[in-house]
């Protein structure tokens, strides 16, 4: 009988462990292996790493930094005819942190478990479409496809924190210019269903601070326009607005992403003391943080009139501050929006693309949080966001997070469909 160390010999020599191979999952699992989370999000490795893949599959690279320490990486397959724009496929480098005790596997080990899922932080935001775009070009050049238009293939930093060190500056650089884009492609998120979501548009986030001021008084006092008053008046006012919104997404009238949302996020006031605040005294000054998310489909303009007049009124001692993450609108002052229908004629060759690969569409949607897609719509050029995901729970910035095995690799069957057609799409002066 041969001894058990003999036999483990045996097996890794004939069954090495899946870091070692080179196939799809193996080189998907290497790239989620990279501690990308902020607040000191690695860039220099996976770039490095995804550079090794580019150059083994015949792209050209090249590495741009607007910011210090916040490289970009650019990947490019050139089409058969320049004078087309080209079409441009991006993902962000960068994962939201992860708690590692909340785990069942450490979030950077990128553990494929038995049945199949990849547990692993970025699993699907949004490492996922960063090596499926690799691996359908990997295919498409092995069938001998030529693009007619170029391909690009971007890895921004920065995205979980805003984008504005990343995507924002790239969009507004001389490089991009050059890249004469005609479509781009972000990031969407995982469908629970059978059929895959797509993405025309992002909700603006902004930061809103209400402070108000007042005489200030003995705790036992009935007396008008005390700040904590004028405070609770507006949280009222705001409260109600709240609850019209969610009304309207309760009725099954629209989805979250589509209404107004604002939320407290914090609570200042009170006169400190040694054992926690004065409880005998009103005090003359309170304030209140809220987050305010708000859908193309909404007047910026209306919103800001209701903030001045009824939610911060001036005539109740009340300041405002508003903090505008983003852009609202596109260089032409239009809504930051894709169309969807056939008079934006990328949409049909898209949507095409997927039932090619045996896939159907969701109604199109707006995504409840921000991507880097803002900042392309923002330049008029569509951009839709989409990952390849269903029958997937939605886990982007959860605890175990994980994509399975199969999921990930008819993702890159789909994006094989997407690229050859987009890139194929002979539209002249798109
Ligand atoms: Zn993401």
């Amino acid at each position: 009988m041969p001894s058990l160390r003999l036999l483990v010999l045996f097996f890794f020599l004939f069954f090495p462990v899946h870091s070692q191979e080179d196939t799809p999952i193996a080189r998907f699992l290497r790239y989620l292996q990279f501690n990308t989370a902020h607040p000191n999000p690695s860039y220099a490795d996976p770039i490095s790493f995804l550079i090794s893949q580019a150059n083994a599959i015949g792209l050209h690279a090249r590495t741009l930094e607007f910011t210090p320490s916040k490289p970009l990486l650019l990947l490019t397959w050139p089409g058969s005819n320049p004078f087309l724009p080209s079409v441009l496929f991006n993902s962000h480098l960068d994962s939201v942190p992860a708690e590692p005790s909340k785990w069942i596997y450490p979030p950077f080990s990128a553990t494929l478990a038995p049945d199949g899922k990849i547990y692993a932080r970025g699993a699907q935001d949004d490492k996922c479409i960063a090596m499926q775009y690799l691996e359908a070009i990997r295919n498409l050049k092995a069938n001998g496809f030529t693009p007619s238009r170029t391909v690009h293939i971007s890895y921004v930093p920065d995205e979980e924190i805003g984008g504005f060190d990343g995507s924002a500056k790239f969009a507004e650089s001389k490089e991009f210019e050059d890249l004469n884009v005609g479509f781009v492609l972000d990031e969407g998120q995982a469908s629970t269903g059978e059929e895959f979501r797509v993405f025309y548009a992002d909700r603006s986030p902004w930061g809103l601070i209400i402070k108000a001021t007042g005489d200030p008084g003995h705790g036992s006092r009935l007396y008008d326009n005390g700040a904590m008053e004028n405070l609770m008046k507006s949280v009222e006012v705001i409260t109600k607005f709240r609850e019209s919104q969610f009304d309207i997404v309760k009725s099954g009238e629209a989805m979250n992403s589509e209404v107004i949302s604002v939320n407290p996020v914090y609570l200042k006031a009170g006169i400190p003391s040694p054992t926690g605040f004065v409880m005998n005294m009103q005090p003359s000054e309170a304030e209140a943080g809220f987050d305010l998310r708000l859908p193309p489909t909404a007047d910026p303009d209306l919103i800001k009139k209701r903030i001045a007049e009824e939610w911060a009124p001036a005539r109740r001692n009340m300041t405002y501050e508003l903090i505008e993450k983003g852009p609202i609108r596109d260089y032409l002052d239009r809504p930051l929006m894709t169309l969807t229908n056939d008079s934006n004629p990328w949409w049909p060759v898209f949507k095409q693309a997927i039932e090619a690969a045996g896939g159907k569409l969701s109604r199109p949607e707006i995504l409840a949080s921000t991507t880097d897609a803002r900042f392309m719509r923002q330049r008029g050029i569509p951009t839709l966001g989409f990952s390849p995901m269903t029958n997937t729970p939605i886990l982007l910035h959860d605890h175990n997070e994980f994509l399975k095995d199969t999921v990930y690799l008819r993702g890159i069957e789909v994006y094989e469909s997407v690229i050859s057609s987009l890139s194929s799409f002979k539209g002249e002066s798109y």
